[in-house]
Protein backbone atom coordinates (compact mmCIF):
# COMPACT_ATOMS: atom_id res chain seq x y z
CA UNK A 1 0.00 0.00 0.00
CA UNK A 2 0.90 3.36 -0.41
CA UNK A 3 1.73 5.77 1.93
CA UNK A 4 -0.97 8.20 1.52
CA UNK A 5 0.27 10.50 4.88
CA UNK A 6 0.82 14.25 3.81
CA UNK A 7 4.50 13.85 5.09
CA UNK A 8 4.94 10.74 3.37
CA UNK A 9 3.78 12.58 -0.22
CA UNK A 10 5.96 15.64 0.76
CA UNK A 11 8.80 13.52 1.30
CA UNK A 12 8.73 12.05 -2.21
CA UNK A 13 8.49 15.96 -3.65
CA UNK A 14 11.64 16.10 -1.51
CA UNK A 15 13.33 13.13 -3.59
CA UNK A 16 12.36 14.03 -7.00
CA UNK A 17 14.73 14.32 -9.27
CA UNK A 18 12.90 16.50 -11.75
CA UNK A 19 11.97 18.96 -9.15
CA UNK A 20 13.72 21.94 -9.88
CA UNK A 21 12.34 22.15 -13.24
CA UNK A 22 8.93 23.41 -11.66
CA UNK A 23 11.05 26.95 -11.55
CA UNK A 24 11.04 26.99 -15.10
CA UNK A 25 7.53 27.73 -15.63
CA UNK A 26 5.54 30.87 -14.96
CA UNK A 27 3.01 28.84 -13.19
CA UNK A 28 -0.10 31.61 -11.59
CA UNK A 29 -0.34 31.42 -7.58
CA UNK A 30 -3.18 29.64 -6.27
CA UNK A 31 -3.31 26.96 -9.44
CA UNK A 32 -3.06 23.51 -9.59
CA UNK A 33 -2.46 23.15 -13.19
CA UNK A 34 -3.88 19.29 -14.59
CA UNK A 35 -4.21 20.79 -18.16
CA UNK A 36 -0.45 20.91 -19.42
CA UNK A 37 -1.90 17.73 -21.83
CA UNK A 38 -3.97 20.30 -23.85
CA UNK A 39 -2.19 23.55 -23.41
CA UNK A 40 1.40 22.99 -22.00
CA UNK A 41 2.48 25.52 -19.36
CA UNK A 42 4.52 28.88 -20.07
CA UNK A 43 8.02 28.48 -19.27
CA UNK A 44 9.82 31.17 -17.96
CA UNK A 45 12.06 32.06 -20.61
CA UNK A 46 9.69 31.92 -23.77
CA UNK A 47 8.28 35.61 -23.27
CA UNK A 48 11.89 37.24 -23.30
CA UNK A 49 13.29 34.87 -25.98
CA UNK A 50 9.91 35.97 -28.30
CA UNK A 51 10.54 39.66 -27.66
CA UNK A 52 13.96 39.49 -28.54
CA UNK A 53 12.94 37.48 -31.60
CA UNK A 54 10.09 40.48 -32.63
CA UNK A 55 12.37 43.39 -31.84
CA UNK A 56 16.05 42.48 -32.47
CA UNK A 57 15.36 39.80 -35.28
CA UNK A 58 12.46 40.98 -36.89
CA UNK A 59 12.58 44.94 -35.81
CA UNK A 60 15.94 45.19 -36.37
CA UNK A 61 17.58 42.09 -38.76
CA UNK A 62 14.34 42.32 -41.15
CA UNK A 63 14.75 39.99 -43.90
CA UNK A 64 18.43 38.99 -43.21
CA UNK A 65 17.12 37.46 -40.49
CA UNK A 66 16.74 33.91 -42.05
CA UNK A 67 20.09 33.67 -42.10
CA UNK A 68 21.63 35.73 -39.74
CA UNK A 69 19.43 34.89 -37.15
CA UNK A 70 19.13 31.05 -38.95
CA UNK A 71 14.95 30.76 -39.02
CA UNK A 72 15.65 29.24 -42.36
CA UNK A 73 16.90 26.50 -40.20
CA UNK A 74 14.33 26.47 -37.67
CA UNK A 75 12.23 23.47 -39.04
CA UNK A 76 14.78 20.84 -39.29
CA UNK A 77 16.60 22.46 -36.20
CA UNK A 78 14.09 22.30 -33.08
CA UNK A 79 12.87 19.03 -35.29
CA UNK A 80 16.26 17.51 -34.09
CA UNK A 81 15.87 18.30 -30.38
CA UNK A 82 12.03 17.05 -30.47
CA UNK A 83 13.77 13.66 -32.45
CA UNK A 84 15.51 12.73 -29.18
CA UNK A 85 12.41 12.74 -27.15
CA UNK A 86 10.59 10.16 -29.30
CA UNK A 87 13.59 7.98 -30.42
CA UNK A 88 14.19 9.15 -34.03
CA UNK A 89 17.47 10.16 -35.64
CA UNK A 90 18.61 13.76 -36.16
CA UNK A 91 17.21 14.15 -39.95
CA UNK A 92 14.32 12.38 -39.48
CA UNK A 93 11.56 15.26 -37.80
CA UNK A 94 10.66 18.35 -39.06
CA UNK A 95 8.52 20.98 -37.44
CA UNK A 96 6.05 22.80 -39.60
CA UNK A 97 1.87 23.48 -39.84
CA UNK A 98 -0.72 21.76 -37.50
CA UNK A 99 -1.18 18.34 -36.34
CA UNK A 100 -3.81 17.95 -38.60
CA UNK A 101 -2.38 19.16 -41.55
CA UNK A 102 1.14 16.85 -40.67
CA UNK A 103 -1.73 13.73 -40.60
CA UNK A 104 -2.58 14.39 -44.34
CA UNK A 105 0.70 14.47 -45.58
CA UNK A 106 1.85 11.72 -43.68
CA UNK A 107 -1.28 9.61 -44.60
CA UNK A 108 -0.24 10.81 -48.22
CA UNK A 109 3.56 9.94 -48.11
CA UNK A 110 2.07 6.14 -46.76
CA UNK A 111 -0.78 5.70 -49.37
CA UNK A 112 1.77 6.72 -51.94
CA UNK A 113 4.41 3.65 -51.03
CA UNK A 114 1.00 1.40 -50.83
CA UNK A 115 0.02 2.22 -54.39
CA UNK A 116 -1.89 -0.91 -54.94
CA UNK A 117 -4.03 -0.84 -51.18
CA UNK A 118 -7.19 1.07 -50.56
CA UNK A 119 -7.99 0.93 -46.73
CA UNK A 120 -6.82 3.78 -44.02
CA UNK A 121 -7.69 1.80 -40.74
CA UNK A 122 -8.03 3.62 -37.94
CA UNK A 123 -10.25 2.87 -34.27
CA UNK A 124 -13.36 4.26 -33.36
CA UNK A 125 -13.08 7.10 -30.90
CA UNK A 126 -9.65 8.33 -31.76
CA UNK A 127 -9.43 11.96 -31.82
CA UNK A 128 -11.36 13.50 -34.18
CA UNK A 129 -9.34 15.41 -36.43
CA UNK A 130 -7.45 12.24 -37.06
CA UNK A 131 -10.96 10.56 -38.09
CA UNK A 132 -11.59 13.32 -40.08
CA UNK A 133 -8.26 13.87 -42.17
CA UNK A 134 -8.81 10.49 -43.21
CA UNK A 135 -12.32 11.04 -44.26
CA UNK A 136 -11.13 14.26 -46.18
CA UNK A 137 -8.71 12.41 -47.89
CA UNK A 138 -11.03 9.39 -49.32
CA UNK A 139 -13.52 11.84 -50.16
CA UNK A 140 -11.16 13.72 -52.39
CA UNK A 141 -9.58 10.28 -53.94
CA UNK A 142 -12.21 9.58 -55.73
CA UNK A 143 -12.86 6.27 -54.87
CA UNK A 144 -9.28 5.42 -54.48
CA UNK A 145 -9.19 5.23 -50.93
CA UNK A 146 -11.59 4.52 -48.22
CA UNK A 147 -11.57 4.92 -44.94
CA UNK A 148 -12.43 2.51 -41.75
CA UNK A 149 -12.85 2.81 -38.12
CA UNK A 150 -13.25 -0.33 -35.87
CA UNK A 151 -13.56 -0.76 -32.26
CA UNK A 152 -10.01 -0.60 -30.49
CA UNK A 153 -10.29 -4.23 -29.58
CA UNK A 154 -10.55 -5.03 -33.52
CA UNK A 155 -7.91 -3.06 -34.75
CA UNK A 156 -5.69 -5.60 -34.83
CA UNK A 157 -7.57 -7.95 -36.35
CA UNK A 158 -9.34 -6.09 -39.07
CA UNK A 159 -5.45 -5.83 -40.78
CA UNK A 160 -5.25 -7.33 -43.98
CA UNK A 161 -4.14 -7.25 -47.44
CA UNK A 162 -6.40 -3.94 -48.61
CA UNK A 163 -5.20 -2.05 -45.90
CA UNK A 164 -2.66 0.87 -46.87
CA UNK A 165 -2.57 2.93 -43.89
CA UNK A 166 -2.87 1.81 -40.18
CA UNK A 167 -3.18 5.29 -38.12
CA UNK A 168 -3.43 5.26 -34.45
CA UNK A 169 -2.55 7.86 -31.49
CA UNK A 170 -0.14 6.15 -28.80
CA UNK A 171 -2.15 7.55 -26.13
CA UNK A 172 -5.71 7.78 -26.23
CA UNK A 173 -7.03 11.47 -25.55
CA UNK A 174 -10.09 10.42 -23.35
CA UNK A 175 -8.67 7.32 -21.54
CA UNK A 176 -4.82 8.24 -21.72
CA UNK A 177 -4.54 3.90 -22.91
CA UNK A 178 -1.13 3.57 -24.58
CA UNK A 179 -0.66 1.64 -27.64
CA UNK A 180 2.22 -0.92 -27.66
CA UNK A 181 4.35 1.08 -30.34
CA UNK A 182 6.90 -1.49 -31.33
CA UNK A 183 4.31 -4.55 -31.02
CA UNK A 184 0.91 -2.82 -32.97
CA UNK A 185 3.75 -1.88 -35.38
CA UNK A 186 4.91 -5.04 -36.23
CA UNK A 187 1.44 -6.50 -36.18
CA UNK A 188 1.05 -3.57 -38.93
CA UNK A 189 4.01 -4.28 -41.14
CA UNK A 190 3.16 -7.81 -41.03
CA UNK A 191 0.39 -7.32 -42.66
CA UNK A 192 1.74 -5.15 -45.63
CA UNK A 193 0.51 -1.93 -43.96
CA UNK A 194 2.25 1.29 -43.46
CA UNK A 195 1.75 3.07 -39.73
CA UNK A 196 1.29 6.62 -38.96
CA UNK A 197 1.57 7.28 -34.97
CA UNK A 198 -0.38 10.35 -33.48
CA UNK A 199 1.65 11.09 -30.42
CA UNK A 200 0.49 14.10 -29.66
CA UNK A 201 -0.50 13.00 -26.12
CA UNK A 202 3.25 10.81 -25.72
CA UNK A 203 5.76 13.12 -26.97
CA UNK A 204 7.67 14.50 -23.91
CA UNK A 205 5.63 12.75 -21.57
CA UNK A 206 6.10 9.06 -22.47
CA UNK A 207 8.96 7.34 -23.21
CA UNK A 208 8.59 6.61 -27.07
CA UNK A 209 11.37 4.86 -29.90
CA UNK A 210 9.97 5.35 -33.12
CA UNK A 211 13.26 3.24 -34.66
CA UNK A 212 13.38 0.89 -32.24
CA UNK A 213 9.69 0.51 -33.23
CA UNK A 214 11.02 0.37 -37.28
CA UNK A 215 8.15 3.15 -37.52
CA UNK A 216 7.25 4.69 -40.76
CA UNK A 217 5.44 7.96 -40.08
CA UNK A 218 4.54 9.99 -37.12
CA UNK A 219 3.15 13.87 -36.12
CA UNK A 220 2.35 15.76 -32.84
CA UNK A 221 1.47 18.61 -31.34
CA UNK A 222 3.79 21.12 -30.02
CA UNK A 223 1.45 23.03 -27.54
CA UNK A 224 0.73 19.91 -25.16
CA UNK A 225 3.79 17.82 -23.08
CA UNK A 226 6.43 20.04 -25.37
CA UNK A 227 5.41 23.59 -23.84
CA UNK A 228 5.15 25.50 -27.05
CA UNK A 229 2.61 27.67 -26.84
CA UNK A 230 -1.55 27.80 -27.94
CA UNK A 231 -1.46 26.73 -31.43
CA UNK A 232 2.53 25.97 -31.51
CA UNK A 233 4.00 24.54 -35.00
CA UNK A 234 3.64 20.52 -34.59
CA UNK A 235 5.90 17.93 -35.54
CA UNK A 236 6.33 15.30 -38.42
CA UNK A 237 8.59 12.04 -38.76
CA UNK A 238 9.35 9.94 -41.57
CA UNK A 239 11.85 7.41 -41.15
CA UNK A 240 15.00 7.42 -43.08
CA UNK A 241 14.15 4.76 -45.41
CA UNK A 242 10.85 6.27 -47.01
CA UNK A 243 12.68 9.77 -47.54
CA UNK A 244 13.21 9.11 -51.22
CA UNK A 245 10.31 7.38 -52.30
CA UNK A 246 7.71 8.86 -49.82
CA UNK A 247 6.11 11.49 -52.44
CA UNK A 248 4.69 14.75 -50.96
CA UNK A 249 1.42 16.11 -51.69
CA UNK A 250 1.42 19.56 -50.46
CA UNK A 251 4.33 20.21 -52.46
CA UNK A 252 4.79 23.91 -51.16
CA UNK A 253 8.11 25.50 -52.15
CA UNK A 254 9.70 25.14 -48.56
CA UNK A 255 10.08 21.34 -49.36
CA UNK A 256 11.47 21.51 -52.85
CA UNK A 257 15.27 20.71 -52.98
CA UNK A 258 16.57 24.32 -54.09
CA UNK A 259 13.77 26.85 -52.93
CA UNK A 260 15.53 29.49 -54.12
CA UNK A 261 16.38 28.27 -57.37
CA UNK A 262 12.55 29.40 -58.32
CA UNK A 263 12.43 26.71 -60.23
CA UNK A 264 9.21 25.99 -62.46
CA UNK A 265 9.04 22.12 -61.62
CA UNK A 266 9.03 20.92 -58.08
CA UNK A 267 11.76 18.32 -57.21
CA UNK A 268 11.51 17.17 -53.64
CA UNK A 269 14.66 18.10 -50.58
CA UNK A 270 16.13 14.47 -50.69
CA UNK A 271 15.71 14.23 -46.88
CA UNK A 272 12.32 15.01 -44.29
CA UNK A 273 12.80 18.60 -45.69
CA UNK A 274 10.53 17.82 -48.08
CA UNK A 275 7.46 17.40 -45.50
CA UNK A 276 7.80 21.45 -45.64
CA UNK A 277 5.41 23.05 -47.76
CA UNK A 278 5.44 27.21 -46.94
CA UNK A 279 7.29 29.54 -45.08
CA UNK A 280 7.50 28.85 -41.79
CA UNK A 281 5.55 30.14 -38.59
CA UNK A 282 9.23 32.14 -36.86
CA UNK A 283 7.31 33.42 -33.96
CA UNK A 284 5.52 30.36 -33.37
CA UNK A 285 8.77 28.22 -33.72
CA UNK A 286 10.46 30.67 -31.66
CA UNK A 287 8.05 30.11 -28.99
CA UNK A 288 8.15 25.72 -29.47
CA UNK A 289 11.94 25.89 -29.12
CA UNK A 290 12.15 27.58 -26.15
CA UNK A 291 9.90 24.93 -24.43
CA UNK A 292 11.53 22.41 -26.47
CA UNK A 293 14.49 23.61 -25.09
CA UNK A 294 13.55 22.52 -21.92
CA UNK A 295 13.78 18.94 -22.51
CA UNK A 296 17.53 19.25 -23.65
CA UNK A 297 18.76 17.77 -20.62
CA UNK A 298 16.05 16.03 -19.34
CA UNK A 299 16.08 11.96 -18.86
CA UNK A 300 12.40 10.92 -20.44
CA UNK A 301 12.94 7.10 -18.42
CA UNK A 302 12.87 10.09 -15.22
CA UNK A 303 9.90 11.92 -16.87
CA UNK A 304 8.09 8.48 -17.11
CA UNK A 305 8.34 7.19 -13.84
CA UNK A 306 7.50 10.70 -12.18
CA UNK A 307 4.65 10.52 -14.77
CA UNK A 308 3.26 6.81 -13.58
CA UNK A 309 4.12 7.49 -10.26
CA UNK A 310 1.51 10.73 -10.19
CA UNK A 311 -0.94 9.09 -11.80
CA UNK A 312 -0.70 5.97 -9.58
CA UNK A 313 -0.70 8.20 -6.54
CA UNK A 314 -4.29 10.47 -8.13
CA UNK A 315 -5.99 7.03 -8.49
CA UNK A 316 -5.02 5.86 -4.96
CA UNK A 317 -6.63 8.99 -3.39
CA UNK A 318 -9.22 9.28 -5.43
CA UNK A 319 -9.80 5.44 -3.95
CA UNK A 320 -9.31 6.65 -0.50
CA UNK A 321 -11.39 9.71 -0.19
CA UNK A 322 -13.84 9.98 -3.22
CA UNK A 323 -14.82 6.70 -3.53
CA UNK A 324 -18.28 7.18 -2.79
CA UNK A 325 -18.80 10.42 -5.21
CA UNK A 326 -19.49 8.32 -8.26
CA UNK A 327 -16.55 8.23 -10.26
CA UNK A 328 -15.68 5.83 -12.74
CA UNK A 329 -12.05 5.02 -13.19
CA UNK A 330 -11.78 5.76 -17.07
CA UNK A 331 -7.70 4.97 -17.48
CA UNK A 332 -6.12 1.97 -16.86
CA UNK A 333 -4.79 1.20 -13.39
CA UNK A 334 -1.78 -0.45 -14.58
CA UNK A 335 0.64 2.54 -15.19
CA UNK A 336 2.24 0.01 -18.04
CA UNK A 337 -1.08 0.75 -20.03
CA UNK A 338 -1.47 4.73 -19.40
CA UNK A 339 -0.04 7.99 -20.82
CA UNK A 340 0.13 10.80 -18.89
CA UNK A 341 -3.14 11.83 -17.39
CA UNK A 342 -5.68 10.23 -16.04
CA UNK A 343 -9.57 10.47 -16.59
CA UNK A 344 -12.90 9.50 -14.75
CA UNK A 345 -16.50 9.41 -16.03
CA UNK A 346 -18.99 10.96 -13.70
CA UNK A 347 -22.71 11.77 -14.87
CA UNK A 348 -22.29 15.26 -13.58
CA UNK A 349 -18.60 15.38 -15.35
CA UNK A 350 -19.22 19.51 -16.94
CA UNK A 351 -20.43 21.11 -13.48
CA UNK A 352 -17.65 19.25 -11.38
CA UNK A 353 -15.13 20.30 -13.51
CA UNK A 354 -16.10 24.05 -13.62
CA UNK A 355 -16.70 23.91 -9.69
CA UNK A 356 -12.90 22.99 -9.51
CA UNK A 357 -11.60 25.30 -12.19
CA UNK A 358 -13.01 27.78 -9.68
CA UNK A 359 -11.05 26.06 -6.89
CA UNK A 360 -8.13 26.78 -9.30
CA UNK A 361 -7.85 23.48 -9.77
CA UNK A 362 -7.85 22.85 -13.78
CA UNK A 363 -8.62 20.10 -15.65
CA UNK A 364 -10.70 19.02 -18.37
CA UNK A 365 -13.92 17.90 -19.62
CA UNK A 366 -14.21 15.64 -22.84
CA UNK A 367 -18.04 14.83 -23.98
CA UNK A 368 -20.06 12.97 -22.97
CA UNK A 369 -18.96 12.17 -19.21
CA UNK A 370 -15.07 12.11 -18.78
CA UNK A 371 -12.74 14.63 -16.41
CA UNK A 372 -9.64 14.52 -17.57
CA UNK A 373 -6.54 15.68 -15.41
CA UNK A 374 -2.97 15.87 -17.14
CA UNK A 375 -0.31 15.03 -15.14
CA UNK A 376 2.91 16.71 -16.11
CA UNK A 377 6.15 15.25 -14.73
CA UNK A 378 8.02 19.13 -15.54
CA UNK A 379 5.95 20.80 -13.23
CA UNK A 380 3.43 19.00 -11.20
CA UNK A 381 4.69 18.15 -7.19
CA UNK A 382 3.18 15.17 -5.75
CA UNK A 383 1.66 17.89 -2.96
CA UNK A 384 -0.42 19.20 -6.34
CA UNK A 385 -2.19 16.49 -6.78
CA UNK A 386 -2.94 15.36 -2.68
CA UNK A 387 -3.97 18.64 -2.83
CA UNK A 388 -6.12 18.49 -6.21
CA UNK A 389 -8.46 15.13 -4.57
CA UNK A 390 -8.84 17.12 -1.95
CA UNK A 391 -10.34 19.76 -3.82
CA UNK A 392 -12.22 16.85 -5.55
CA UNK A 393 -13.56 15.96 -2.50
CA UNK A 394 -14.72 18.83 -1.15
CA UNK A 395 -16.76 19.83 -4.38
CA UNK A 396 -18.31 16.53 -4.10
CA UNK A 397 -18.84 17.20 -0.46
CA UNK A 398 -19.86 20.26 -0.66
CA UNK A 399 -22.24 19.61 -3.54
CA UNK A 400 -20.37 23.10 -4.93
CA UNK A 401 -21.24 21.18 -8.68
CA UNK A 402 -25.07 22.16 -7.79
CA UNK A 403 -23.83 25.92 -8.88
CA UNK A 404 -26.27 26.89 -11.73
CA UNK A 405 -23.43 29.18 -13.25
CA UNK A 406 -21.41 25.68 -13.69
CA UNK A 407 -24.35 23.82 -16.04
CA UNK A 408 -23.87 26.16 -18.76
CA UNK A 409 -21.49 24.68 -21.39
CA UNK A 410 -18.68 27.08 -23.00
CA UNK A 411 -17.15 26.80 -26.52
CA UNK A 412 -14.06 24.86 -25.31
CA UNK A 413 -13.91 22.32 -22.67
C1 LIG B 1 -4.46 17.60 -29.68
C2 LIG B 1 -4.51 16.59 -30.77
C3 LIG B 1 -4.52 16.97 -32.12
C4 LIG B 1 -4.63 18.43 -32.47
O1 LIG B 1 -4.48 18.72 -33.81
P1 LIG B 1 -4.36 20.25 -34.24
O2 LIG B 1 -4.21 20.20 -35.70
O3 LIG B 1 -3.21 20.83 -33.51
O4 LIG B 1 -5.61 20.94 -33.80
C5 LIG B 1 -4.47 15.98 -33.08
N1 LIG B 1 -4.44 14.68 -32.74
C6 LIG B 1 -4.45 14.28 -31.44
C7 LIG B 1 -4.42 12.83 -31.10
C8 LIG B 1 -4.50 15.22 -30.43
O5 LIG B 1 -4.54 14.83 -29.16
Amino acid sequence: MTDLSRSAIAARDASDPLAAYRDRFALPDGVIYLDGNSLGALPRKTAARLSRAIKREWGVGLIRSWNDADWVNAPRRIGDKIARLIGAAPGEVVVADSTSVNLFKALTAACSLNPDRTVILSEAGNFPTDAYMMQGLAAFSGGRLCEKLVSRDAVLDALDATTAVLLLTQTHYKSGQVWDLAETTRRAHDAGAIVVWDLSHSAGAIEVDLNGANADFAVGCGYKFLNGGPGAPAFFYAATRHHERAAPVLSGWFGHRAPFAFDDRYAPAPGVERFLCGTPAILGMVALESGVDLFAEVDMTAVRAKSAALGDLFIALMEARCADHGFALASPRDAGRRGSHVSYAHPEGYAIMQALKARGVIGDFRTPDVLRFGLTPLYLRFQDIDDAVAAIADVMESEAWRAPEYATRAAVT
